[in-house]
């Protein structure tokens, strides 16, 4: 047994549809920029831009989402609705067909961001982790093994209020969840655990202090946060 100077931090998890065992996180990563018009068209394009990512720390995450403090220093917190890959196996420089064998399950997130501090990041060619990788700032519902179901190909959509504000479909995505796996596996050594933000569709937009959100991907368990 180790002996530590104070009480570890606690490993943050998520609930698994169908499972008593629940999902442990190692990390997440987040992909930049993965919507566009006329996507499909893209797709197989070697002209098409590389994705880029970026990360937030494990405990940004808020397993179910439920009640999420507005956070400090931004006027202008934004919601991103994404689908989130959870890796049950690693891998480096994989292939995207091996990729696909590398994911456990899927989720519904919101990649929270505070704008304001994000556009000024890169007027000022500064890093983005104040502007990503706060606390609360990775609401993410429960993972559906992939087992379980198709791979998600249909619509993604997230409410405030009742009044949807982005609407896409998964199919659109410039980069397959799979595509995204092998990419990030050139970069980073990737393991079980690890979360993957694949990127969101149009119609990003500021969060209020009471606002309800529901974040849907078709075949997913919604995911519901009020920002308090
Ligand atoms: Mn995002």
């Amino acid at each position: 047994m180790t002996d530590y100077l104070f009480a570890p931090p606690e490993r943050v998890s998520l609930p698994v549809v169908g499972r008593t065992e629940r999902f442990p996180v190692r990390r997440l990563l987040c992909v930049g920029r993965n919507y566009a018009a006329h996507a499909r068209a893209l797709r197989g394009d070697p002209a098409r831009e590389a994705p880029f990512f970026f990360a937030k720390p494990a405990d940004a995450l808020v397993p179910e989402g439920g009640e999420i403090p507005y956070p400090s220093a931004t006027r202008d917190l934004h919601h991103e609705v994404e689908l989130v890959v959870a890796l049950g196996r690693g891998g480096v420089d994989v292939d995207p067909l091996d990729a696909d064998r590398m994911i456990f399950g899927w989720a519904v997130g919101v990649d929270l961001t505070r704008r304001d501090l994000q556009a000024e990041a890169k007027a000022q060619g500064r890093p983005w982790d104040a502007a990503k990788g706060f606390e609360f700032s990775a609401p993410v519902g429960p993972l559906t093994p992939a087992a379980d179901m198709e791979p998600p190909e249909g619509a993604l959509r997230l409410s405030v209020n009742g009044e949807v504000r982005q609407h896409g479909r998964i199919g659109d995505m410039i980069w397959s969840p799979g595509e995204v796996v092998a990419q990030a596996s050139r970069l980073w050594r990737l393991a079980p655990g690890d979360l993957i933000f694949t990127g969101t569709p149009e119609g990003v937009g500021p969060l209020a202090r009471g606002d309800r959100v529901e974040a849907v991907v078709e075949g997913l368990t919604p995911l519901r946060f009020t920002v308090v």
